[in-house]
């Protein structure tokens, strides 16, 4: 079987209203960029008629393959199914929902030309996209990036170019809680960006919501930083400093005025307080020990129910 020069990779979970219109437009781009090519869709459980679509794809262009998992694992891991399918020399992983213009992978593919390993596209702008989740977003980069030990590039999506060697280091990275965008930038190698504006959905809809964008966040930290567990420790610390000096005050002042016996307001406080800090410390222990049990189990990513490898011989 012949390795195709580049691969598209597409996670799809309930994609049935955007995939005949995503095939045809990046089958346009495709074939103007002049290079052999597949597409590997990665069917992550999806229960509408995506799967039947996909094999449809498969038939009438045997260019298009997918890989189907056996129920909804989510995008991240959905995508690294995709990955470790994808045959070609190149790799471009896109969302199926045509908020990534593939107009933008012949310019990847001719920095890729120029010797580039991963070259990762930037949204200039949000369309459609409303301030909150504008405010939130930048709040999101601007953590990370004081937490993180590898800086996560900001406003960049999954939409990227790897060539081989990269894609080759980013499947050895086999653990379960995948924030991509951080193993991404991991792996290193040469790496520069593109910019674009990101359109709205084309249809369908967005299976993103506050609370699991909360729950990304956190994902996104624990899995590249221990420094909110350091700083669990330097808070306690510098609780410990302050319960001295507040105690030294009191001895001083019963030795100078004597005992008027008071204080219940300030004992319910600091009591309520140090509660508070125990706790919040001990989530935070709690998230990464959780981390650890989920790692330790050493589950395949995985499983997959059916799969049609694509065939880019002529
Ligand atoms: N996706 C997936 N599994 C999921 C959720 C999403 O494979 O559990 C796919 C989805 O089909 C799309 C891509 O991931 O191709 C991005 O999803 P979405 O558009 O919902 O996210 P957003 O663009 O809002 O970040
Ligand atoms: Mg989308």
């Amino acid at each position: 079987m012949n390795t195709p020069d580049l691969s598209i990779v597409v996670p799809a979970y309930n994609e049935e209203h955007v995939l005949p219109s995503f095939v045809e437009r990046i089958r346009d781009v495709l074939e103007k960029i002049g290079v052999s090519w597949e597409i590997v869709f990665a069917n992550d459980g999806s229960r509408d008629s995506t799967a039947a679509l996909l094999l449809q794809f498969h038939l009438t262009d045997p260019r298009i393959g997918f890989v189907s998992l056996s129920r909804n694992f989510g995008k991240e891991i959905a995508l690294t199914a995709g990955l470790d399918h994808a045959r070609g020399s190149a790799v471009v992983v896109i969302d199926a929902d045509l908020q990534d213009p593939p107009e933008l992978i012949s310019e990847m593919m001719a920095r890729f030309n120029e010797g580039f390993d991963v070259v990762y596209a930037r949204r200039a702008k949000r369309v459609g996209e409303t301030a909150l989740k504008r405010v939130t977003a930048s709040a999101f980069y601007r953590v990370i990036n004081v937490l993180a030990d590898r800086p996560i590039p900001r406003d960049v999506g999954d939409f990227r170019l790897l060539s081989r060697r990269a894609l080759d280091a980013l499947l050895q990275l086999r653990e379960q809680h995948r924030f991509m965008k951080g193993l991404f930038s991991w792996v290193g190698f040469r790496q520069t960006e593109i910019v674009y504006t990101r359109a709205p959905r084309a249809a369908g809809s967005t299976k993103w919501n506050y609370w699991r964008l909360w729950n990304f966040s956190i994902e996104g930290i624990t899995s590249f930083s221990i420094r909110p567990l350091q700083i669990a420790s330097y808070f306690g610390f510098f609780v410990a400093i302050l319960s001295v000096v507040y105690g030294s005050i009191f001895v001083f002042r019963t030795i100078v005025y004597g005992n008027p016996v008071a204080g219940y307001p300030s004992l319910l406080t600091i009591m309520l307080f140090l509660g508070g800090v125990q706790l919040i410390s001990l989530g935070i222990i709690g998230e990464y020990i959780g981390r650890i049990f989920n790692e330790t189990k050493n589950r395949p990513l995985y499983i997959v129910a059916e799969r049609m490898i694509s065939d880019t011989a002529p």
